[in-house]
C-alpha cells in the first residue's frame, strides 16, 4: 500500500494561479510564495457572501489512539461536494511543525483526501508560524527589558509575570527554567519556560482578529501580570502591539493551496483545541465563504471541545454562522470506547461496538443542544465489516439522525457523494438554527457548569481554591464577561482521560483558571495540559530525509 507522501506524490499538482481562478482571484492579486503556494489579500473579504454562504463545521467523537479522521473526512467531503457540483473550499488549521518529528502522522489528511503540497504545509509552509513565534517572543524581551530597566521601569513584580517564549518544536527541557542569570548586565533572574507555538495566545489572538485594527487592539490586551503595588499590566503598557502586529503583517493573510483532487483548500492558523479555541483563524473562514458557495471546516479534538468552542466562541467573535455539522465516526475507535483493546481492533466485535456507541450517542445529544441537525459520517477503515458498519446506520437511524458510511481515505471525494448531498441538504433545511450554548454576560462559574453539565456531562463542579481566587482576580480585572475556553483532556467526556464511551456521575475540578485577555477569553483549566511537547524515545526525525535532488522521504 502506498503511504501518503507516495500518493500526494503520484499526483500533478496544478500551478496556484489556476486554483485561484476557480474562486475568481486573478493572477495579479495573488501574494505568491512559489508556484502552488499563495496568501489572499484581505480586501477579498465580502461581508454580504459571508452571510450568504454556508458553513459546514466536521466534528468528531471523543479522539482515540485509534484515529478519527476530522482532516481527512474534511478534505474528501469538500472534494466529494465539488464533484456534486456544490462550488466549496475547505478551510483549515495549518499544523504545527514541532510535532511531525515525534510520531509519525501528519495533519494534512490521509490517502486520497489530502491537502498539497503536503511537505511545505507540515513543515515551514509560508513562515506564519515563525512570525507568530517573533511576535510573541518580541512581547517576552520587552517585558524582560523592563524589568532590566530602571529609568522606564512599569514596576513589574517579575513573580506575577506569565508570558512565557514559544518555539515550534517538541522539546520538553525548555518547558522550566531560570533565565536572566550572568549578573546584572543579563537581565533580572526569574522562573520562566518555553510553550510551543500553536499554544502561544498570539496564535489564539490571530485567529480571532478581523483586520489589523482588531488585532493590535487584541495584542494590546495581553495580560502580563501585575506591578509590585498589584496593579495589573497588559503589552499596551509596553507598547508592544505596534511592532507586534508589524511582524504578522503577512501572517494575518489567509494562504491558498489545493486538495489532490483541485479542490481549493485555504490553511490558516493552528491554536490548541482545548486552552485556546482550536480551529483556523476567522479570516479564512470568512475568506473561503467570500470565494465559494460552501465552506468545509474542521474543529479539533471532539465536539465537546472543538465544536463547543467553535459555536460558543469563535461564531460569535467571527459573526458566523454553521448551517450543518457532521460529526465524525469510526468503527475502530467506538469499539475502543465500547473496551476493546487497542490491539483487536481490526477484529470484528458488535459487543464492544454497540457498547461504545454510547460516546457518539452523547455527542449527537450534544449536537441537538445546539440545535443541530445532527449528521453522522462513518470514516470507513478497511479492516471494517459491513456488520460493523451497519450497526452504527441502524443505531443512528432510529435516532432519527441522518448517516452516511464513506470512504474517502481509499477513494477522495469519490468515497462520500452520498454524505456531500445529505450535507448540502442539511445546509437548507436547517438554515440559521444552531444557537450558542450560554450567554457571556452569565457569570463565569455559571458558564463553566453550563459546558461542563450539559456538555460533558457532569454531575458537578468543584473549584479549587486557586480557582477561586483566580476568579475573583478575574472579577476584580473586569474580565468575567469574556466566554470559557475549557482546557479538558480530549480523551474522555470528563475531565478523567482514563473514563472512556460515556461516562456518568462525575465531578469535574476546576485546579485554576488563566487569562487570555488578548484572545478574549478566559480558561478554566481542568487538568494537566501540555504546552511543551516532548519526542518519543525513537521519534520520527530519524527516518526523515532529503535526497541530492531535494525530495523528502520518509515523511508519513
Ligand atoms: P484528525 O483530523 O481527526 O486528527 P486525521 O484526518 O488527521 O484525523 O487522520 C489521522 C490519521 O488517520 C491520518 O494519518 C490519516 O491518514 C489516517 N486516516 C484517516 N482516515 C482513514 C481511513 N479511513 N483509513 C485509513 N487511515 C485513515
Ligand atoms: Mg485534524
Amino acid at each position: 500500500m502506498k503511504t501518503d507522501i507516495e500518493i500526494a506524490h503520484s499526483v500533478s499538482m496544478k500551478p496556484i494561479a489556476s486554483i485561484a481562478e476557480k474562486l475568481g482571484i486573478e493572477f495579479d492579486d495573488l501574494e505568491l510564495y512559489g508556484k502552488y503556494k499563495a496568501k489572499i489579500p484581505l480586501r477579498f473579504i465580502d461581508k454580504e457572501k459571508v452571510k450568504q454562504h454556508k458553513l459546514i463545521l466536521v466534528s468528531a467523537i471523543s479522539p482515540t489512539p485509534a484515529g478519527e479522521g476530522k482532516t481527512t473526512v474534511s478534505i474528501g467531503l469538500a472534494q466529494a461536494m465539488n464533484r456534486q457540483n456544490y462550488q466549496t473550499t475547505v478551510v483549515l488549521r495549518e499544523p504545527s511543525l514541532g510535532p511531525v518529528f515525534g510520531i509519525k502522522g501528519g495533519a494534512t489528511g490521509g490517502g486520497w483526501s489530502q491537502v498539497l503540497p503536503m511537505e511545505d504545509i507540515n513543515l515551514h509552509f509560508t513562515g506564519d508560524f515563525s512570525a507568530i513565534e517573533k511576535a510573541h517572543n518580541l512581547l517576552a524581551a520587552l517585558i524582560d527589558n523592563n524589568l532590566q530597566n530602571k529609568q522606564y521601569s512599569l514596576g513589574i513584580d517579575p513573580r506575577t509575570v506569565e508570558w512565557k517564549r514559544v518555539m515550534d518544536m517538541n522539546d520538553r527541557a525548555l518547558r522550566q527554567m531560570i533565565l536572566g542569570l550572568g549578573g546584572t548586565s543579563s537581565g533580572v533572574p526569574r522562573e520562566t519556560g518555553f510553550d510551543i507555538t500553536a499554544a502561544s495566545e498570539i496564535m489564539a489572538i490571530l485567529c480571532l482578529a478581523d483586520d489589523f485594527e482588531d488585532l493590535k487592539k487584541r495584542l494590546g490586551n495581553i495580560f502580563i501580570g501585575f506591578t509590585y503595588s498589584g496593579k495589573p499590566v497588559y503589552a499596551r503598557d509596553l507598547k508592544a502591539q505596534g511592532a507586534m502586529t508589524a511582524l504578522l503583517k503577512d501572517a494575518i493573510k489567509p494562504n491558498l493551496v489545493q486538495t489532490i483532487e483541485g479542490t481549493p483548500a485555504i490553511i490558516h492558523g493552528g491554536p490548541f483545541a482545548n486552552i485556546a479555541q482550536g480551529t483556523n483563524s476567522i479570516i479564512a473562514t470568512r475568506m473561503g465563504l467570500s470565494l465559494s458557495d460552501y465552506v468545509v471546516t474542521e474543529a479539533g479534538f471532539g465536539f465537546d471541545l472543538g465544536a463547543e468552542k467553535f459555536i460558543d466562541i469563535k461564531c460569535r467573535y467571527g459573526d458566523l454562522q454553521p448551517s450543518a455539522v457532521v460529526l465524525v465516526a469510526t468503527v475502530r475507535a467506538l469499539k475502543y470506547h465500547g473496551g476493546a483493546p487497542l490491539d483487536s481492533l481490526k477484529e470484528e466485535n458488535l459487543e464492544a461496538l454497540q457498547k461504545g456507541f454510547a460516546n457518539l450517542e452523547k455527542h449527537i445529544e450534544n449536537m441537538l443542544q445546539f440545535k443541530a441537525c445532527p449528521v453522522v459520517a462513518i470514516n470507513r477503515f478497511t479492516s471494517d465489516t459491513d456488520a460493523e458498519i451497519n450497526l452504527i446506520v441502524e443505531k443512528c437511524k432510529s435516532m432519527g439522525v441522518d448517516v452516511s458510511p464513506i470512504d474517502v481515505w481509499a477513494k477522495g471525494g469519490e468515497g462520500a457523494l452520498d454524505l456531500a448531498d445529505i450535507v448540502a441538504g442539511t445546509c437548507e433545511r436547517c438554515e440559521n438554527q444552531i444557537t450558542p450554548l450560554y450567554d457571556w454576560n452569565w457569570d463565569v462559574p455559571t458558564k463553566i457548569e453550563t459546558v461542563a453539565k450539559r456538555i460533558y456531562g457532569a454531575e458537578a463542579i468543584d473549584f479549587s481554591s486557586q480557582a477561586k481566587k483566580d476568579l475573583k482576580k478575574i472579577e476584580k480585572l473586569g474580565l468575567d464577561k469574556l466566554p470559557v475556553c475549557i482546557a479538558k483532556t480530549q480523551k474522555s467526556l470528563s475531565d478523567n482521560p482514563a473514563l472512556l464511551g460515556r461516562p456518568k456521575d462525575f465531578v469535574v475540578t476546576v485546579r485554576n483558571i488563566e487569562i487570555a485577555s488578548g484572545a478574549g477569553f478566559v480558561i478554566p483549566i481542568t487538568g494537566n495540559i501540555m504546552r511543551m511537547p516532548g519526542l518519543p524515545a525513537k521519534p520520527a526525525a530519524e527516518n526523515i530525509d532529503i535526497d541530492n535532488e531535494g525530495n523528502i522521504t520518509g515523511l508519513f
